[in-house]
């Protein structure tokens, strides 16, 4: 059993926290936000996301986690500390290190022992020297190690894929402080690849980076299937087959969103190009990531002509299914549009709503997608959550002003769409 501090108990910090809890740590989660730990303390997770809150009820009544804003309280007896502070987008398409920064100078004063620092945000490359010198005007460089262990769980499905994580990165100048990290790590059984500190910083923004581009990649060929009269869904799934490909992340849409996708691959653009170097293809994605967004209102307003004084319903809200996180939701973008061009928005979320109000409080938001219906002259699938897979399209027809289906996650069978009287529009679907 180790102790373990984690700083910053946020979807990345808290799923940790409850993960390393659950294999029998003692694990000490320490927050500037007073009414989150306030919350916490009294088992109610801040945000939500499955399966978390019972793990913290659980563990927090076994006395393995404590929930502090005093780093006094955690940090001195702490054999491994995980930074895990937020790195939002900068003014200037950077990455924010306000945060880390801040978090290494709380760390430093209190350490009293050997201790292994590991940095879990996602972090500019550097940022580990960054810490390393932080830290090294408080204590003894020879009284702790560095180590760079990127995250890689998705909101929504963070508890299964912090148990089973494809692999675990740790990037460290000390290998054997890397290896103490690995052992942290054993009972999940994942592969592990240690590196040094700025290959692992750079292992998690390439692979959010490539990950981004197969979603503007396969949002241009559904541009181009539009175009051509073919079907991108059935594309991605003759590419997906090809092992070379393989089939994740190649749905087209609306574009992606949420707290990682565009602040990550903007701070490596900005990286890269603070390095004289040409991010084209970087740009490319952020570019086509953007346009899918306002693409999808100007296909509305091409189908009902100029939106003002129209009523448009809008499904999904939360960047994407099984969250409530708003941050880059496309939504935001298209309702925002919306609103420009003279509409009026309706709109429900399974969860998202209340996060939703803070940043669009002119929305009408409804309890249940038929009261979204009533009267709307289009109605618009934003984010793909199951329960909107099975509705009662014939009531929704029914309710609407006029029956127009714009499916922005194709998640509805075209010619089924049609055979119950919508005029149905998919993304890159003829
Ligand atoms: P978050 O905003 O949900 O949480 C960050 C938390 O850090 C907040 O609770 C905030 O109050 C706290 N905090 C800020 N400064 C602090 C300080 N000095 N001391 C203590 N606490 C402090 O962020 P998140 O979504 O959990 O992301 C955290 C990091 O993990 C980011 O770098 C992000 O890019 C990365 N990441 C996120 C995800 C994801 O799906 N959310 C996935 C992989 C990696």
């Amino acid at each position: 059993m180790a102790k373990i501090s984690v700083i910053g108990v946020g979807y990345v910090g808290l799923v940790t926290s409850a993960c390393f809890a659950d294999l029998g740590n003692e694990v000490y989660c320490v927050d500037i936000d007073e009414r989150k730990v306030e919350m916490l303390r009294q088992n109610k997770v801040p945000f939500f996301e499955p399966g978390v809150e019972e793990l913290i009820a659980r563990h927090a009544a076994a006395g393995r986690l404590h929930f502090t804003t005093h780093y006094e309280e955690a940090v001195p007896n702490s054999d491994f500390i995980f930074i895990c502070v937020g790195t939002p987008m900068a003014d200037t398409g950077a990455a924010e290190l306000r945060y880390v920064r801040m978090a290494a100078e709380s760390i430093g004063p209190h350490l009293q022992k050997y201790t292994i620092i590991i940095n879990k945000s996602t972090v500019p490359i550097g940022t580990g020297d960054m810490v390393t010198e932080i830290l090294s005007q408080y204590t003894d460089p020879g009284n702790f190690a560095l180590v760079s262990n990127p995250e890689f769980l998705r909101e929504g499905s963070a508890v299964s894929d912090a148990f089973s994580p494809d692999r675990i990165v740790l990037g460290a100048v000390d290998r054997a402080a890397a290896e103490k990290v690995a052992e942290l790590h054993a009972p999940l059984n994942a592969p592990v690849i240690i590196t040094d500190l700025r290959t692992a910083e750079m292992i998690k923004y390439a692979s959010n980076a490539f990950l981004a581009t197969r979603i503007s990649f396969i949002n241009e060929m559904a541009q181009i299937c539009e175009r051509l009269g073919a079907d991108v869904r059935e594309v991605a799934r003759g590419m997906g087959m090809d092992r070379r490909i393989g089939p994740h992340m190649l749905n087209a849409g609306v574009g992606y969103g949420g707290s990682c996708f565009g602040k990550d691959v903007s701070a490596l653009a900005y990286m890269a190009e603070a390095q004289d170097c040409h991010p084209q293809l970087l740009q490319a994605v952020m570019e086509i990531n953007e346009d899918a967004r306002l693409r999808f209102v100007r296909k509305l307003e091409g189908i009902v002509g100029d939106l003002s004084g129209r009523t448009i319903g809008v499904l999904g809200l939360s960047f994407k299914p099984n969250t409530d996180d708003m941050r880059d939701a496309p939504s935001i973008v298209i309702v925002t549009r919306i609103r420009e061009l003279g509409g009026g928005v309706k709109a429900y979320d399974p969860v998202a709503m209340p996060r939703a109000e803070e940043t669009m409080p002119w929305v009408t938001y409804c309890a249940t997608p038929y009261d979204v219906a009533k009267g709307a002259d289009a109605l618009l699938i934003v984010a793909e959550w199951n329960e909107f897979r099975q509705l009662d399209m014939a009531r929704i027809r029914d309710l609407m002003h006029q029956p127009v289906l714009l499916d922005g996650r194709n998640i509805y069978e075209p010619a089924e769409m049609r055979r119950l009287g919508f005029h149905y529009y998919g993304v890159g679907r003829p």
